[in-house]
């Protein structure tokens, strides 16, 4: 044997699934939960693997994987959103899918978790060919999903014009509209005003909050933004309209920064033109990575899972760390955060926003009868800070950090569920 060989899977670096089973086992020792119970909890309760063939415009042919995990249940359909990505892989979507077991719960939302994936890179494929794989992958996954089972929405790499393809793809194959069985649609089409911003609103939400909480104004705080997609472009527009200095943001290319605070409208000028924040004028490019290392009252992590980890938390300087993103704080991290006086907003309240607005819009579609957006953000915004105010006042009465308190409260309504409905057979 040599010394290459292949290491031990003890030294293997943790998925996503290792974190979110590692938060949930912390809530177990919190709860008292039998073995048997933490077991299933961790384990979904449905996975599908799907092959998508996809014909190219040039007239070939490509094979694309899909997968749609079903966490749970207990407490209704299944609900969560569909990645595309080209790291979208089993045990990620298994981590995101429990995620959205315990937001739901948090949140008070009458669902279980889902999350769905297909492993593409969705810039390099045109718009037909991206409704192709979507329309297949809606039809392989058709059997499991629909507005009383499983209800799909966009998450990274889809959009409302995703969620129209899906929802026309059952809905024709059922043979009438079923507006109920995805969520994240384009308002003309049984969309919820107040949905594309729902996200990046809750996060403000909360941030603003959790500042408070430390003591910090509004006036004079600073802030960045790590991705500028559904969620951080949003939240760093609501939260310079709020009066935060937005310090810096980035995306997958770059980043950018001004001490003096971004002009954020500007910036998603710049954005909607090059298509990223690079290039921007109105400030200095900024190493990525440094974005998360930079002395800001707030960081918003808001891309992807794993980016603030063992090796980068000693050097984070941001007094509150509010994750926009699913998943973007390794437990070591969050150890290595907790013992600097950081205070972490877990992405189960902080991104909730979603989520909350996506059963808004359930609820309309089902009824038939809609909000107005005022109506949509005012309850949100109420949902949001009662689950913060909840949440906190849990943490102190148990001397927990955020994510076990609030991962505690979901996984106690879940298991409460369960064992209430009893087992089968
Ligand atoms: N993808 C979003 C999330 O991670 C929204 C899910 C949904 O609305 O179902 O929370």
């Amino acid at each position: 044997m040599t010394a290459t060989a292949v290491a031990p899977a003890a030294t293997a670096p943790a998925t996503p699934l290792d974190d979110a089973r590692s938060q949930l086992a912390d809530a177990a020792r919190v709860l008292g939960l039998s073995e048997g119970m933490e077991r299933m909890l961790a384990t979904p309760r449905r996975e599908v693997t799907v092959s998508i063939p996809l014909r190219r415009d040039d007239g070939s042919q490509d094979l694309l994987l899909g997968h749609r995990v079903q966490h749970n249940f207990s407490r209704g359909p299944a609900k969560g959103g569909i990645r595309f990505s080209p790291h979208v892989d089993l045990d990620e979507v298994r981590a995101l899918a429990m995620w959205m077991t315990w937001k739901c719960a948090l949140l008070d939302v009458p669902y279980g978790g889902a999350k769905g994936g297909v492993r593409i890179d969705p810039r390099a494929y045109s718009t037909a060919e991206l409704e192709r794989v979507t329309r297949r992958f809606t039809s392989e996954i058709l059997p499991v999903i629909g507005p009383e089972r499983d209800i799909p929405a966009p998450d990274i790499g889809t959009d409302e014009r995703t969620m129209a393809w899906m929802m026309d793809t059952y809905s024709v194959n059922k043979g009438h509209t079923v507006l109920g069985v995805v969520t994240g649609k384009p308002v003309s089409l049984g969309g919820s005003l107040g949905r594309a911003s729902s996200t990046s609103r809750g996060v403000v939400d909360v941030a603003l909050a959790a500042l408070a909480s430390r003591g910090v104004t509004v006036e004079g705080s600073t802030a960045a933004v790590q991705g500028f997609g559904k969620v951080g472009r949003g939240a760093a527009r609501f939260l310079a309209d709020a009066g935060v200095r937005v310090v810096a943001a980035s995306d997958q290319y770059g980043a950018v920064t001004r001490a003096g605070g971004l002009d954020v409208a500007a910036l998603e000028a710049h954005v909607d033109a090059a298509g990223t924040v690079v290039g921007f004028d109105g400030g200095d490019e900024l190493d990525a990575p440094a974005l998360l290392e930079l002395d800001v009252d707030l960081l918003v992590p808001a891309a992807v899972e794993g980016v603030l980890t063992a090796e980068n938390a000693p050097r984070v300087r941001a007094r509150v760390v509010v994750e926009g993103a699913n998943g973007p704080t390794t437990p070591e991290a969050d150890a290595i955060l907790a013992d600097a006086g950081a205070l972490v907003v877990p992405d189960i309240l902080a991104n909730a926003g979603g989520v909350v607005v996506s059963y808004f819009e359930w609820v309309q579609a089902n009824q038939a009868y809609w909000w107005t957006q005022q109506e949509v953000e005012d309850r949100l915004r109420h949902r949001m800070l009662g689950a913060w105010d909840a949440v906190r006042g849990y943490a102190a009465d148990k001397d927990l950090s955020l994510r076990t308190a609030a991962t505690a409260m979901a996984v106690e309504r879940v298991a409460a569920a369960h064992a209430l409905r009893g087992l089968y057979p």
